[in-house]
């Protein structure tokens, strides 16, 4: 026997369609062994049963990047804001660099891949890759830009 049979008037916890994050719900409704609906426990909100781990979405990958990013994938805290994956990136690295290391914008300069860039209008960001015969894609806060160097 199935350690586990639910019925309406268990607890479950389900993603809420209101709260926007797991909460624990209430079972109204079966539909044979399937739980259709539930309410929040929450917000008294009813709804149909989401289960609690989100369909995997498939990700957009920069398109040429061979960089393995590392993916610290936590819990999804659906409080959190929903950060892009290179706005993600670009927490990251920020968090662990050096401004003072960031070498000011110069369509004249050279650069390499790896180099802090500090832009005077986007600020910060990381050089991903040099592309000739002059440009650079920098990852920025904004997002990833192209500006002109020197190679
Ligand atoms: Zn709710």
């Amino acid at each position: 026997m199935n350690a586990k049979s639910l019925s309406a008037g268990d607890f479950i916890d389900a993603r809420c369609t209101r709260c926007r994050v797991i909460t624990n719900h209430t079972i109204i409704a079966m539909v044979g062994d399937t739980v259709a609906k539930v309410k929040c426990n929450t917000c008294d909100g009813a709804h149909k049963y989401h289960p609690p781990k989100a369909p995997a979405k498939p990700r957009a990958t920069a398109s040429g990047s061979s960089t393995s990013a590392a993916s610290t994938k936590r819990s999804q805290s659906a409080a959190a804001k929903k950060l892009s994956a290179d706005l993600e990136e670009w927490v990251t690295f920020s968090r662990d660099a050096d401004p003072t290391l960031a070498k000011a914008y110069d369509m004249n300069s050279g650069y390499k891949a790896g180099d802090l860039l500090d832009h005077s209008v986007f600020g910060i960001g990381i050089i991903k890759a040099i592309f000739k015969p002059n440009k650079m894609e920098v990852l920025f806060q904004d997002g990833k830009k192209l500006l002109r160097c020197k190679l």
